[in-house]
């Protein structure tokens, strides 16, 4: 059998019209011969809509009940879709996660795939169906519904192309694949053919909400080509897939930022061994995520300060965590909530000398301040004020030629 999984995300089916046009596009596939499995998000808004619902009923929603509640938005629209192709002649069929079944591992609201039954879907393939799954969600052991993070549909799609050894997986979105950037941010942003799969985590994980970095993950490490391209134009799209194909690497891949961050700084704690363990170890057990990290050298060798940044969402909690803890001094305690952690990534830095200096030069020739910053292998990231990250993305995109 030649299996092709396509995922549709939000805006493909944001409207009756739109699930109109996806349903051609599965036919499409169908009159190429291949045995199509179909995977979809909720439509465009009601996801973010059931979020919003959970937080008015409790600002300590129950993690099983909110699985429960923002899964639902999948049922909607595999129904349309396996609807219209049913509309069309084609025998097509909305399969939830406990229907298949999916399972998952790993806490609600960030759940993982760890088996997918292919009996069924097998069966159906067989006869001549399209089986339509609910992106986003599963069960556990329990038996109770399970969702794999925001934007999981991606990772949903990518576990089906592994489970049913799909020979093409191909991500249907609104924006014509990876660009170097944001395009919604910049219209300079170009579209890129081919990325790794360590630049595409790197960039999903440092803002680049295209893909979900836990599905990149899952694909690297199922060796899963995935193709990224519009559900509006037909058009090529974007190639994620290991490194060995890919030629003539650019020193930067792309730019990313994110909106959410919060910087926390304690001035004035006790230099000495394990006072870091103890500011960090109740906010790890509260599960809250610390991303950038530094400590200033203290000149006395008695004092000095932390920095870190976390989520805005887990601000309130972080600050309340840190003033009942008991085992930790500090002098005084500031918070910025304005600022954005703005990345480049690619893995030709690593023989690339100077890609640090020219970024930092860059932002220091439009004023721009340097707050936090970290590096790995292939991204350097800088934290900055929030208010400068148009004119630091674009400052950048220039400086790499990715214009
Ligand atoms: P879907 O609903 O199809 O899953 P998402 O909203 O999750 O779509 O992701 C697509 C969006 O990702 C685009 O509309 C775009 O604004 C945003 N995006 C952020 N960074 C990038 C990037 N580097 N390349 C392409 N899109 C990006
Ligand atoms: N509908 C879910 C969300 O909005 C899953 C997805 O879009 O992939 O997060
Ligand atoms: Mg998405």
């Amino acid at each position: 059998m030649k299996i092709v999984v396509l995922k549709f995300g939000g805006t493909s089916v944001g409207t009756v019209d739109r699930v109109k046009k996806v349903a051609n596009i599965i036919v499409g596939y169908v009159k190429k011969k291949y045995k199509v499995i179909v995977v979809s998000s909720a439509m465009s808004g009601v996801t973010n809509d059931l979020v919003k619902k959970s937080k008015k009923i409790s600002n300590n929603f129950i993690s099983s009940e909110y699985d429960a509640l923002v899964s639902s938005g999948e049922q909607m629209s595999c129904a349309l879709i396996a609807g219209r192709l049913n509309h069309l002649g084609y025998k097509s069929q909305s399969w939830m996660g406990w229907q298949v079944p999916i399972l998952t591992e790993g806490n609600h609201s960030s759940s993982r795939i760890s088996q997918i039954d292919k009996k069924k879907i097998n069966k159906f393939l067989k006869s001549g169906g399209i089986p339509v799954i609910a992106g986003f969600q599963g069960i556990n052991l329990n038996k109770r519904i399970t969702t794999l993070g925001r934007g999981g549909s991606d990772a949903t799609a990518i576990m089906c192309a592994k489970f049913f050894k799909a020979e093409k997986c191909v991500i249907y979105t609104d924006v014509e694949g990876v660009y170097t950037t944001d395009p919604k941010t910049l219209k300079k942003a170009k579209k890129i053919k081919i990325i790794s799969y360590e630049e595409m985590l790197e960039m999903a994980s440092l803002g680049a909400k295209v893909m979900q970095p836990t599905s990149i993950q899952d694909a690297r490490l199922n060796r899963i080509n995935v193709d990224v391209k519009s559900s509006f134009k037909n058009k090529s799209g974007t190639l994620i897939t290991k490194r060995k194909n890919i030629f003539n690497n650019k020193t930067i891949a792309g730019l990313t930022s994110t909106k959410n961050d919060a910087k926390v700084t304690l001035l004035g704690v006790k230099d000495k061994p394990g006072v870091a363990a103890s500011v960090f170890k109740p906010l790890s057990q509260n599960y809250i995520n610390i991303d950038m990290v530094v400590q200033t050298s203290s000149g006395n060798r008695k004092e000095t300060d932390i920095t870190f940044t976390i989520k805005s969402e887990d601000l309130l909690k972080t600050l309340k965590l840190i003033k009942q803890n008991k085992k930790i001094k500090f002098r005084d305690l500031i918070v910025n909530k304005n600022v954005s952690k703005v990345s480049i990534i690619g893995v030709g830095m690593i023989t690339t000398p100077g890609v640090t200096y020219r970024m930092f030069q860059t932002l220091a020739n439009k004023g721009i301040n340097i707050l936090v910053i970290s590096t790995s292998e292939i991204k350097i990231s800088v934290l900055i004020e929030k208010k400068f990250i148009k004119k630091a993305i674009s400052a950048l995109h220039k400086e790499f030629k990715l214009n």
